[in-house]
C-alpha cells in the first residue's frame, strides 16, 4: 500500500473518440501523478472528424457527482470543461461554493476551461451559456484559460499580436477571476507561442515553441488539465502553470494521427521513456 495521492475532479463532458474533455482530463491527470474524479456533464457523440451531436446529464446528476467524492475523497483542485447549458453552468457554481471550489468556496482551486466549440467548430454550449460562464463562473475561477476563440466569445477582444493579448487578459480579468491565461498557441504566423498569465498585477509571458501539427484534439483541455494536476500537488499559479505549459508542449511535440481528421496530443511520453509505442515488431 502507498499514500494516497493529492485529487483532481473534472466536471466535464465525454468525448467517445477519446482525445479531449473528461477523457483527456483524466490522462493527464493520471499521468501528473493525481487521483482523478469525474462529474460528467453531456456526452458528445464524435470521432476524429467532428462531434455529431451531444446530450446533456441531468442536472442533479452532474451536482450529485461533485458532492459524492468531494464529501468522502476531498477534492484538493478542481476544472470545469464543456458544461453544455447555463442551466448546468448555474448549478455547477452553486455547488462549487457549497463543496469549497474556487474563490466563492476559498479553499480548492478552480479552473475554468470556458470550452464553447471544437476546433472543427462544432458548438459544444448552447448559445444563452455564455452569459452564464461570464457571470457565475469567472467570478468563481482562480484561473480561467480560454483559447483565442473563447476570448473573443467571452470580451469581444480579437486577440491579434502582444497588445491586444494584454487587451484580453484585463478584459478577461474584469469578470472577476484571480489569474486569467491567454494563450498565444493559434496566432498565425507566430513562430513561438507565447502565452500570457496575469492576475492585473503580474504578467508572465510564457515562452515556448510552436509545434507544426495538424494533430492538436483535446490539447486546451490537457493544458488546464495538466494545470490543475500541478494545482492539486500544492504549486501556486505561476508555477502550476508553467509546468502545465511543459507538459503540454511535449504532448502536442508527440501528437499523433488518428482517424482520417485531427489527432490528439499525447501524454505517453510521460509514462514510456522511449515516447508513444508504435505497433508492434512483425
Ligand atoms: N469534446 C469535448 C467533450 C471537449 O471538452 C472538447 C474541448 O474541450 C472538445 C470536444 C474539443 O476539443 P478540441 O477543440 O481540442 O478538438
Amino acid at each position: 500500500m502507498t499514500e494516497t495521492p493529492r485529487t483532481a475532479l473534472t466536471i466535464a463532458g465525454s468525448d467517445s473518440g477519446g482525445g479531449a474533455g473528461i477523457q483527456a482530463d483524466l490522462r493527464t491527470f493520471f499521468a501528473c501523478g493525481v487521483h482523478g474524479m469525474t462529474a460528467v456533464t453531456a456526452v458528445t457523440v464524435q470521432n476524429s472528424l467532428g462531434v455529431h451531436g451531444f446530450t446533456e446529464i441531468p442536472v442533479e446528476v452532474v451536482t450529485a457527482q461533485m458532492r459524492t467524492v468531494a464529501s468522502d475523497m476531498g477534492v484538493d483542485a478542481a476544472k470545469t470543461g464543456m458544461l453544455a447549458t447555463a442551466e448546468i453552468i448555474r448549478a455547477v457554481a452553486a455547488t462549487a461554493d457549497e463543496i469549497g471550489l474556487g474563490a466563492g468556496g476559498e479553499s480548492a482551486p478552480l479552473v475554468v476551461d470556458p470550452v464553447a466549440a471544437s476546433m472543427h467548430g462544432d458548438a459544444l454550449l448552447r448559445e444563452e451559456a455564455l452569459e452564464a460562464i461570464r457571470t457565475e463562473l469567472f467570478p468563481r475561477a482562480t484561473l480561467v484559460t480560454p483559447n483565442l476563440d473563447e476570448v473573443r466569445l467571452l470580451t469581444g477582444v480579437e486577440v491579434t499580436d502582444a497588445d491586444s493579448q494584454r487587451d484580453a487578459a484585463d478584459a478577461l480579468l474584469e469578470l472577476g477571476p484571480r489569474w486569467a491565461l491567454v494563450k498565444g498557441g493559434h496566432l498565425d504566423g507566430s513562430p513561438r507561442c507565447v502565452d500570457l498569465l496575469s492576475d492585473g498585477t503580474h504578467r508572465i509571458e510564457l515562452d515556448g515553441p510552436r509545434h507544426d501539427t495538424a494533430h492538436t484534439h483535446g490539447g486546451g483541455d490537457t493544458l488546464a488539465a495538466a494545470v490543475t494536476a500541478f494545482l492539486a500537488k500544492g504549486l501556486g499559479v505561476g508555477d502550476a502553470v508553467s509546468a502545465g505549459k511543459a507538459f503540454i508542449e511535449r504532448c502536442v511535440a508527440e501528437s499523433y494521427p488518428l482517424g482520417g481528421g485531427i489527432g490528439p496530443v499525447s501524454p505517453f511520453w510521460r509514462l514510456a521513456p522511449e515516447g508513444t509505442p508504435g505497433p508492434p515488431a512483425s
